[in-house]
């Protein structure tokens, strides 16, 4: 049934402009006229009209310029034009523009209501669509702004440190906690800004240094006041990298406690393990001893003596994460290599083990300290001696490649289960499948790991069960400073 919607006319033959407004008002239109073009202006902004109809040369004028003007100001505005006869050229370049629908001379009543009819039922299904999809798109925006408010107040209110960098290396975020970390004012606009410039702590720099070459780098960055925060970089696809960090001040105080506990109780437990055994070495001097007795007396030699190494490594490792022992010097590895080779050879040639030394070029060098250098070597190839069955092959290689010294020890020994592999190097940690009457504390290979991350290295373990470990330590290479010879006269 037609409605009282609003038909702007905009036609200049008071004949034709009769016939309109007698159709339309027949059926229930409002109807108003516009007989030029200021006149149909006005009436666009003030009436909002369900249709315009525009008559050939209306007002003198190009009825399809005028409509391509109307159309640009109101897009969804249906206008109809109405043509003095029929002409397919004129209706292409309507239909074009985005008019409705074309009547042309001579009209009858009928077939003006029912094209008035259609444009505006075609109006109304395009306004009911386009609110349909503006009101979807608008509710998925706000879900997903919803979703980033949500965010934003995780990220401003959690905790941890939350730094997201562009892959310039300049800050995209920092949250709350990580400003109070660095010490920075909360409403610092640092947005934009080289992160060395507004963070330059050296801790920091080495773990985005790192981030080049490791995808998932961790370091832990130390300040003056003792605050320790634990540091993990991940690679944000398309974006940067996101640094979170996690304060472990306390752990490290814990950790400080534990090892001033382990170290004095070591150091109390040295003096009467040695006067036991002086006291047990003497018994045969002192009066015959049977059999049996001597028996007795070498087991206790032996416990003592494994008790007296265990006690040495704890001290040992005091000392080391203490960073005692600090002072560094320029090492040629080939010649610590060869010299713990030369201790170790006995126990190579008494298990029948073939050695293979792959030495490079050049005699590379590092800067470290040579004693601890050498315990980290006695410890890697004696565990390669002591795991490898007789018969076995143990390889030692060495390689300098760019600003690095690759140092890697294999064996054909029993291997490591998948699952220890992430603990070995942790204190008293002995892998599940120790072949039986192989003895050992577990801490040698965190005592390795000391001295590698002393020396700013970093070491880790491939390994197949039944087939042996490779041990690879990767330590910085010693660059002797370049000086121009000087010139002679
Ligand atoms: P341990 O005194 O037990 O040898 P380490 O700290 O040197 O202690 O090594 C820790 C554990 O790692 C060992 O107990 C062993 O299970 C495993 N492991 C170390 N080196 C090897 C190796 N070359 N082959 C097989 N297992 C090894």
């Amino acid at each position: 049934m037609p409605k009282s919607d609003l038909i702007l006319l905009a036609l200049d033959d008071e004949q034709i402009l009769q016939l309109f407004e007698r159709a339309l008002t027949a059926v229930s239109y409002h109807v108003a006229i516009a007989r030029d073009r200021p006149a149909l202006d006005k009436a666009l902004q003030e009436s909002s009209p369900a249709l315009v109809i525009i008559g050939q040369n209306f007002d003198g004028g190009d009825e399809l310029e005028i409509a391509a003007g109307m159309l640009e100001r109101f897009p969804t505005q249906p206008v109809l034009i109405l043509l003095l006869k029929d002409s397919p050229e004129l209706v292409k370049k309507a239909i074009h523009i985005g008019v409705s629908d074309c009547l042309y001379a001579p009209l009858h009543t009928e077939e003006i209501t029912k094209s008035v009819e259609n444009s505006i039922k075609r109006a109304d299904r395009i306004g009911d669509w386009t609110r349909r999809e503006v009101k979807r798109t608008t509710a998925s925006l706000q879900h997903r702004l919803d979703e980033l408010k949500k965010l934003d107040t995780v990220v401003e209110h959690i905790e941890d440190g939350v730094i997201i960098l562009d892959d310039q290396m300049n800050l995209l975020l920092i949250n709350p906690a990580a400003r109070r970390g660095f010490g920075l004012w909360q409403d610092e606009d640092v947005n934009g800004k080289p992160v060395n410039e507004v963070l330059p702590h050296p801790d920091l720099k080495i773990l985005l240094n790192e981030s080049i070459t490791n995808p998932l780098p961790h370091n832990e960055i130390t300040f003056e006041d003792g605050r320790v925060l634990s540091a993990q970089c991940t690679p944000i696809p398309r974006i940067g990298v996101a640094i979170t960090m996690q304060d472990i001040t306390y752990l490290k105080q814990i950790d400080r406690l534990k090892n001033e506990f382990v170290h004095t109780v070591s150091h109390d437990l040295r003096s009467p393990l040695t006067a036991i055994l002086g006291y047990v070495d003497l018994l045969d001097r002192v009066g015959p001893v049977n059999d049996q007795q001597r028996e007795f007396i070498h087991r206790v030699q032996n416990s003592v003596q494994s008790i007296t190494a265990l006690v040495n490594d704890l001290l040992e490792l005091g000392r080391i994460e203490a960073g005692f022992d600090s002072q560094k010097e320029v090492v040629p590895l080939e010649g610590i290599i060869h010299y713990a080779l030369e201790t170790l050879s006995g126990q190579i040639t008494e298990k029948k083990l073939n050695l293979h030394l792959n030495l490079p070029q050049g005699n590379p060098q590092m800067r470290g300290n040579p004693i601890r250098l050498r315990q980290l070597l006695d410890n890697l190839i004696g565990n390669a001696i002591k795991y490898t069955p007789e018969g076995g092959e143990i390889t030692v290689d060495l390689e300098s490649q760019n600003e690095q010294v690759i140092l890697r020890i294999s064996d054909t020994g029993p291997g490591i289960p998948p699952a220890d592999q992430p603990h070995i190097f942790e204190k008293f940690y002995r892998a599940s499948n120790v072949p039986k009457g192989v003895g050992g504390s577990g801490l040698g290979l965190a005592i390795v790991r000391s001295i590698v991350d002393n020396h700013q290295g970093r070491i880790w373990v491939d390994s197949l069960l039944g087939q042996g470990s490779t041990f690879t330590v990767v330590l910085p290479l010693y660059m002797q400073a370049v000086t121009k010879p000087a010139k002679t006269p």
